[in-house]
């Protein structure tokens, strides 16, 4: 089968989030499960910045392509890469000034233009190149129209009809709602502006088209596909979503075992596996010393996040005092709403021996933490899969986290008698529980033979790709037995 994966962000070539990471490595397992992949994805100023760093070139294509249902002269250019460290993933970068140039992926002078003309150049370029893919794997609410169109403005097209399409729900939060008129410079037909449609209490909802056009829809993990369907986490599309229920699918993240690997990894202070794991405890002397925290031994909390409201930042804020008095060091690496960051920023100041706060972007101190720290935080409200309990797990940093989508799914309480289980968590939302097992984590830490088989729980849990790959292979083929 021959694949077109397109999404608004891809690692190593422009990352944001958890989603540039999984476009990233899936391809690369694809491929190994004898899937024929490229990727589409925006020219960002990033793609650029990155290419040195990384050592990929960039060659063009084609240009001066125009796409003829738009309200726009806009032409866009292709430029083509490869996916480092695949076999033959080819990484087409549609290019135009005017939509793209921006400093940052998610900024633009228009979002919502800037989403339809991504969508509708990746259908014109599949056609210029004359490719022809059994499916096309849309990702968010960004590249979510492409259905849409292929169910309505390319409905008769010769080279583009007989294609299938999945989407991926990274995140419901995040859905695209803009104003009616975009209709127009869309170039969509009226019909679709009504509840069975792209209408979304009297505005367009990117998303909802989506996950109505899509062939097959899945999310990413098992725990989240259900609770989507729910009041409690469907943001007013859980509807929408038992309507395409029959057609909606859970599916793990895996993370790039090459990628993450404590044993390898040239971003940590000290290599490990888990038959040299009192190496890890350098890593955090090494860590402690380079953000100024006093070199002892006591529990190393971490949290890397993005500081929004999705992430538990709420319940977090209510018993920051309480954590206070225990005697650990908290790293935390972020970036997001002021006042979360004015809040861990307080934090810091008033106990700069406890507390190493660290507001920005860095990948690099990013892996020194997951080997550095002894656990990891990550309390979400709602979490669709979440890396960091991922990656925090293979580098032996037990997590702490809310039971809610992946979490729930990748982490199991530990139990004492038996020694199972890979970290500590609660479910309802509210933070005496959180504290609870803040305080459980802590016990266990002093308690050696517990925590060595957590440790050992924690670094061979199966994260890898491979199972999530063969799971993308049957959801295509469920997506391609739906047009034949
Ligand atoms: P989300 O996609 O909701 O942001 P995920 O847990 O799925 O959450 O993925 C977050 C990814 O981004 C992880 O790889 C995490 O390490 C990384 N990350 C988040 N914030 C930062 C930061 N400030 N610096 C470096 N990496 C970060």
């Amino acid at each position: 089968m021959k694949i077109a994966m397109v999404s608004y962000e891809v690692y190593p070539f422009a990352k944001v989030g958890g989603l540039a990471d999984v476009v990233g490595a899936l391809p690369k397992y694809l491929e190994k499960q004898g899937m024929a992949v490229d990727i589409f994805m925006p020219y960002h100023k990033k793609v650029d910045e990155n290419s040195s760093k990384f050592g990929y070139t960039i060659e063009k294509v084609s240009e001066g392509i125009s796409i003829p249902h738009l309200l726009t002269e806009e032409k866009f250019d292709i430029y083509r890469t490869s996916l480092p460290g695949s076999k033959n993933v080819n990484v087409f970068l549609i290019a135009n000034r005017y939509y793209f140039s921006a400093d940052e992926v998610y900024q633009g002078p228009d979002l919502a233009e800037q989403a339809i003309f991504f969508s509708a150049a990746v259908l014109e370029a599949i056609k210029k190149l004359d490719f022809r893919y059994d499916i096309i794997h849309v990702n968010d609410w960004q590249t979510a129209l492409i259905p849409v169109y292929l169910k309505s403005v390319y409905k008769n097209d010769e080279k583009l009809s007989k294609i299938a399409s999945v989407l991926t729900i990274h995140n419901l939060g995040y859905q695209g709602i803009f104003e009616p008129s975009y209709m127009k410079f869309a170039g969509l037909p009226e019909y679709l502006f009504s509840i069975d449609g792209i209408e979304f209490y009297g505005n367009i909802n990117f998303l909802k088209g989506g996950i109505l056009f899509a062939d097959v829809i899945n999310t990413v993990s098992p725990t989240y596909a259900r609770e989507i369907q729910t009041k409690e986490y469907g943001e007013k599309l859980d509807g929408v979503l038992r309507v395409r229920s029959a057609d909606l699918y859970g599916i793990l993240n895996g993370i790039d075992y090459e990628e993450y690997n404590p044993e390898t990894d040239k971003r940590i202070y000290v290599n490990y596996n888990l038959e040299t794991i009192e190496k890890k405890k350098e890593n955090k002397r090494l860590l402690q010393r380079e953000l100024g925290l006093p070199a002892r031994d006591v529990p190393m909390i971490g949290m890397i996040n993005r500081l929004v409201d999705q992430k538990g930042l709420d319940i977090m804020a209510e018993i920051m005092d309480y954590v206070s008095l225990f005697d650990i060091q908290f790293v935390l690496l972020g970036t997001g709403e002021e006042k979360y960051e004015n809040m861990f920023k307080k934090l810091g100041e008033r106990y700069p021996e406890k507390y190493s706060i660290n507001l920005k972007f860095d990948v690099v101190l990013a892996q020194k933490i997951y080997a550095g720290a002894d656990m990891f935080l990550m309390p979400s409200k709602y979490e669709p899969c979440g890396l960091g309990q991922m990656y925090s797990l293979r580098y032996g940093t037990i997590p702490i986290v809310r039971y809610t989508g992946g979490l729930a799914d990748t982490v199991k309480e530990y139990n004492p008698e038996t020694k199972e289980g890979n970290g500590f968590g609660f479910e309802p939302y509210d933070s005496a529980y959180l504290l609870k097992a803040i305080a459980k984590a802590l016990y266990y830490y002093n308690e050696k033979e517990h925590w060595n088989a957590l440790i050992k729980n924690a670094m061979t849990t199966d994260l890898s790709w491979d199972n999530s790959a063969k799971e993308y292979v049957k959801l295509y083929q469920r997506a391609k037995s739906k047009i034949q």
